[in-house]
């Protein structure tokens, strides 16, 4: 008899599952708009070219071995990163009131957040202590943040008449949040709906928070991939830090190095503006060590060698905003076409949204049933929420999707 006779099979990840069903599909339109991973115009995975050649630095080095990295990783890697997400002149960076770590990718920074605030977190009140996720969000985000037993709650996101933000919804719930809540945000691309706040609305968000004292974590999985713009796409977070919050960022090179294998991501701590601020940072960081020590011992070093190799140095670097330009364009690119062919066919709806939103994803309004019903019969693979990745689409294949999201809406 075993002793976890009592476990319960759990579904099957929606996601991956989804992945599976398409491989399995052997019908040669099949279309596969599922997981977020960038593809190019022939529907395979793109090695960025500047990673190419960070790869053949790296590999013609002689003293590159495979020793065991800091606990909080590679130290030109973080720095570098700080350097990305908050602005090279950072004030926060200036004042040592940054923290950060190497982390396993986006994935790894959240838990390490999440695990950081469960233990830490001492908010003016005790209802504070629980933290607000858009609706809907990155689904693992839920996954994430029960797993460290932050208690959660939600804030309207996306609006379904508009299809774009509810941003009254947003800014009432945050003015009814308790003071000291932890609202997650993203910094920019939204997962799953591409809709993102306007600079303006940004900076009436961070009002809000700063009149009901409340921490901003920013989930950043996609700098320079969602606009083609490093520094626009990191504009909520600078401008956040700029207003004196004291916040988290989980910080991901997955999608904007296409790295997602090799689990490259940061995670930051960045302390308010005050006269002991860099003791607390310092303090900060040395409690993170410990919590990183007893979960991942240190962080895997290949990918932050990789993205390290790029970002410090500067022909490199401005090669690799090359490359998040051409992943970046594609994108809208298809957005455009996929667009102008819904509106050619006449198919019944509005369509703009697809062009309005931003990112890889694009929430269609596409109902389960329809979205059944483009597998079914289409082999168009995409999830029950009618989310699609964006970078599925191509030349080749966006007529035949629009063709087929026409059969499925009339
Ligand atoms: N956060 C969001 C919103 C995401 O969409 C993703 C990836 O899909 C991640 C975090 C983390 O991804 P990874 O762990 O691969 O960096």
């Amino acid at each position: 008899q075993s002793a976890f006779g009592a476990v319960q099979k759990a579904p099957e990840d929606p996601l991956f599952g989804l992945m599976a069903a398409y491989r399995a599909d052997k019908d040669p339109k099949k279309v596969d708009l599922g997981i977020g991973a960038y593809r190019d115009n022939n529907a395979v995975p793109w090695i960025l070219p500047v990673v190419k050649k960070a790869d053949d630095i790296l590999h013609s080095d002689p003293d590159l071995n495979h020793e065991y990295l800091p606990i909080a990783g590679l130290a030109d890697f973080t720095s570098a990163s700080q350097k990305l997400i908050f602005g090279a002149d950072s004030p926060a960076i200036q004042e040592k009131r940054v923290a950060s770590l190497q982390t396993i990718s986006g994935t790894g920074a959240n838990h390490l957040g999440g695990l950081f605030l469960s233990r830490f977190y001492n908010p003016s009140t005790s209802e504070g202590k629980t933290i607000y996720l858009s609706s809907p969000t990155w689904a693992n985000h839920n996954q994430i943040f029960s797993n460290v037993h932050l208690p959660i709650k939600n804030y309207p996101y996306f609006s379904k008449d508009t299809k774009g933000l509810d941003f009254d919804g947003m800014i009432g719930t945050l003015k009814s949040a308790p003071e000291g809540s932890i609202i997650l945000l993203h910094a920019c691309a939204h997962n799953p709906t591409g809709v993102d706040p306007t600079q303006d609305q940004w900076k009436q968000i961070a009002t809000v928070m700063k009149q009901r004292q409340q921490f901003p974590f920013f989930d950043c999985a996609y700098q320079g991939f969602a606009s083609g713009s490093l520094s626009t796409d990191n504009w909520a977070i600078r401008h956040f830090v700029e207003q004196g919050f004291e916040l988290l960022v989980a910080q991901s090179y997955a999608k904007n190095f296409g790295l997602y294998g090799e689990r490259a991501g940061c995670f930051h701590f960045v302390t308010s503006p005050g006269s002991h601020a860099s003791e607390t940072t310092a303090s900060v960081a040395s409690q993170l060590a410990i919590l990183q020590r007893s979960e991942i011992s240190n962080p895997p070093a290949y990918g932050a060698r990789v993205a390290s190799t790029v970002l410090n140095n500067p022909q490199l670097f401005s090669e690799w905003e090359g490359d998040l330009r051409t992943m970046s364009g594609r994108i809208i690119e298809m957005r455009q076409a996929l667009r102008a062919k819904l509106e050619e066919m006449q198919t019944p709806g509005k369509w703009n949204h697809i062009t309005d939103q931003i990112g890889m994803f694009s929430f269609t309004g596409l109902s389960e049933s329809q979205v059944l019903a483009l597998r079914e019969k289409y082999h168009v693979y995409m999830t029950k929420n009618g989310r699609i990745s964006m970078a599925g689409l191509n030349t080749n294949n966006v007529d035949y999707f629009a063709k087929a999201v026409d059969a499925v809406v009339r």
